[in-house]
């Protein structure tokens, strides 16, 4: 079997990646180990950092697409604001937005435009290894119910999220033994969601509200069938009992999505410890879930719903042509060659388990992806997108977020597909030709 380009995950960057890749013409597979499209995006987790702290819109293109179709489809309804970051280093009046969605609809959504973008999916399959002549990628070998296939191509993204390609491939990874800790989230219905936020501020059975990192959104945005859009903060359940750090996301009037529980200290490349993590993460939401039933008044008759697979929020990072810093995260850095923007702050889940840490980015805007830092050092026919670019320890900490990863990911699928078309290796490629045509496609370079 042979393709032009293989897009090597189906998540967040992979969903827009292939949308691209088919879009500019190239005979396209994506290739997803489980049965749907989205990967961590369909945990129950808001879209973060595609409007920037000055309340301007940074990622569009495939983003904005997904949104649109999501919404016609009544799983999305665009923007939600009205708040303002509360965390001790935050400047003032630096707006706090983000964009709820289903993640049903995000697997549906995301694969009718795949499929109608021209690409082919090959569901339930694993890559297992790669295939190289010299220090270039030119297949994959994958296991699925048919047993082991070789498929070939010119151009791989590796959107696995981990960077499995690049690490079959014998890449280099950045070394950074602190790993952001891992979480499942969890959905509850039949939640009394005014109530809950009565209680919060009331400090009623809640304790810890207000202090710092505390946001409540209601939905001024009048289409969103729910009172209270999102939460954040801390809460202290009880005596003796630690502190709950919580964001919390609704759609539908009754149900909310949270994000409360974590692991700090395990790999989400290691078997063992990943098993580990979904075991002790389990347990840890059944035991929230009973205690805010027990504890909240709004939760008395709540049920759960469902739990995501646990999710890692770092894992390896490759060493690309360029390493973007926490500098250039927090200085708004432009690139002549930049393929994407972000403009999430540094947001770092404590690998010792302690509270979330925020670096700012100084004018509230925005910083640019260079394309070299989607571009693995030493390999050629590569090209990366989403939480392994080629990023510090810390300025990962804002590249992950989803708007930038999907402006990644369309950008990566835009750049396999001009390397085929014009018969050169990505790292040929000619950044301003790429960022032209981009921009002609409605993305924000
Ligand atoms: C707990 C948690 C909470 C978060 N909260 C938010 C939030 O509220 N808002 C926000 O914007 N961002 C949030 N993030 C960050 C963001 O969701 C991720 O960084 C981003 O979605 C990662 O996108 P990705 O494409 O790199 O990886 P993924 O979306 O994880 O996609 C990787 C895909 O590759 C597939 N895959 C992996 N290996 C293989 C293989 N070998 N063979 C075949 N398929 C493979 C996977 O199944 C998956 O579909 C959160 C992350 C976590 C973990």
């Amino acid at each position: 079997m042979r393709y032009d380009v293989i897009v090597a995950g189906g998540g967040t960057a992979g969903v827009a990646a292939a949308i691209a890749a088919a879009r500019g013409g190239a005979k396209t597979l994506v290739v997803e180990q489980y049965g749907h499209l989205g990967g961590t995006a369909v945990s129950g987790i808001p879209f973060l950092g595609s409007m920037d702290c000055n309340g301007e819109i940074v990622n569009r293109g495939i983003f904005s697409e997904l949104i649109e179709k999501m919404g016609e489809e009544d799983g999305c309804y665009g923007y939600a604001t009205g708040a303002y970051w509360h965390t001790p280093q935050t400047p003032e009046r630096y707006r706090f937005s983000l964009v709820p969605f289903d993640p049903e609809y995000y697997k549906y959504v995301a694969q009718e435009l795949v499929l109608g973008a021209g690409a082919k999916i090959l569901y339930h399959t694993f890559i297992s290894d790669v295939i190289m002549e010299g220090n270039r990628v030119v297949a994959i070998e994958v296991v699925n119910k048919s047993g082991k296939q070789i498929i070939e191509a010119d151009v791989f993204v590796d959107s696995t999220g981990d960077a499995d390609l690049v690490q079959l491939a014998g890449g280099s990874f950045i070394d950074n033994p602190h790993k952001q800790n891992c979480s499942i989230l969890f959905r509850i219905g039949n939640v009394d969601l005014e109530q809950f936020v009565a209680d919060l501020e009331e400090g009623k059975a809640v304790k810890g509200w207000g202090e710092w990192h505390t946001r409540v959104i209601k939905a001024d945005n009048k289409q969103i069938p729910t009172s209270v859009v999102h939460l954040a903060g801390h809460m202290v359940l009880g005596e003796g009992e630690p502190e709950t750090t919580f964001t919390a996301v609704s759609l539908r009037d009754g149900e909310i999505s949270l994000n409360a529980t974590r692991v700090a200290g395990l790999s989400g490349v290691d078997a063992e410890e990943i098993t580990k993590a979904e075991i002790l993460e389990r347990r840890n939401v059944m035991r929230l879930f009973r205690l805010m039933k027990e504890k909240i008044p709004a939760f008395r008759n709540a049920r759960l719903l469902t739990t995501s697979p646990i999710g890692f929020r770092e894992t390896r990072n490759i060493v690309g042509d360029y390493i973007i810093t926490m500098e250039d995260v927090v200085g708004g850095a432009k690139f002549p060659d930049g393929v994407a923007k972000g403009a999430y702050p540094i947001d770092i889940h404590d690998p010792h388990g302690g509270r979330t840490r925020f670096y700012f980015i100084k004018s509230g805007g925005s910083y640019d992806i260079p394309y070299r830092s989607l571009l693995p050092k030493g390999l050629e026919g590569i090209v990366v997108a989403g939480r392994t670019i080629s990023a510090t320890h810390e300025a990962n900490g804002s590249t992950r977020i989803m708007g930038c990863v999907t402006a990644q990911g369309e950008a990566a699928g835009t750049a396999a597909a001009l390397a085929v078309s014009k018969k050169v290796l990505p790292r040929q490629l000619n950044a301003e030709e790429l960022r032209d045509i981009l921009r002609a496609n409605g993305a924000l370079v």
